[in-house]
């Protein structure tokens, strides 16, 4: 297989952390390499890589599902800011990260620039089981909130 986001779309391969929402166009994970509590990876279901890619019935279905998952963020897991970031250069389809503040990201800065240290802050020294079963956790009622809705 040769793009693992449409193995994962087409069922071949289980995304790591599961799955937290999936709707007509798109697909909402977390990605469990960075073990961050409420951290959302939202990717589009089709071969695409760009924004502007995507038809009018994707950009509906896009703001519509990331503007529900942050707010079962807020509302299950009291998250009271999240930073967005995507890239259009990327080997996967077109897909937005959505990561959670929480008060211990600040030394690594308040902007763009704290993003891949908060990241790999994580990765190395968050990957123990406490925090897994947090994070699990965590994904399970996110899905479970975004179900009922
Ligand atoms: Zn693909």
């Amino acid at each position: 297989m040769e793009c693992l986001s449409c193995a994962i779309v087409d069922g071949l391969i289980e995304p790591d952390g599961g799955v937290v929402v999936e709707t007509e166009y798109f697909h909402a994970h977390q990605d469990v390499a960075y073990p961050i509590k409420g951290l959302v990876i939202l990717a589009s279901k089709r071969h695409i890589t760009s924004f502007d890619e995507l038809t009018h019935e994707e950009k509906l279905d896009y703001i519509d599902i990331l503007t529900k998952i942050r707010k079962a963020q807020r509302e299950v897991l009291g998250i009271e800011y999240v930073y967005y970031f995507y890239n259009e250069d990327t080997t996967h389809h077109f897909h937005t990260w959505m990561v959670p503040r929480y008060e211990w990201m600040y030394e690594f800065g308040r902007s763009v620039e704290s993003v891949r240290p908060v990241l790999l802050h994580a990765r190395e020294n968050m990957n123990h089981d406490e925090n897994i079963q947090e994070v699990k956790k965590a994904i399970h009622v996110l899905s479970q909130t975004l179900k009922v809705d």
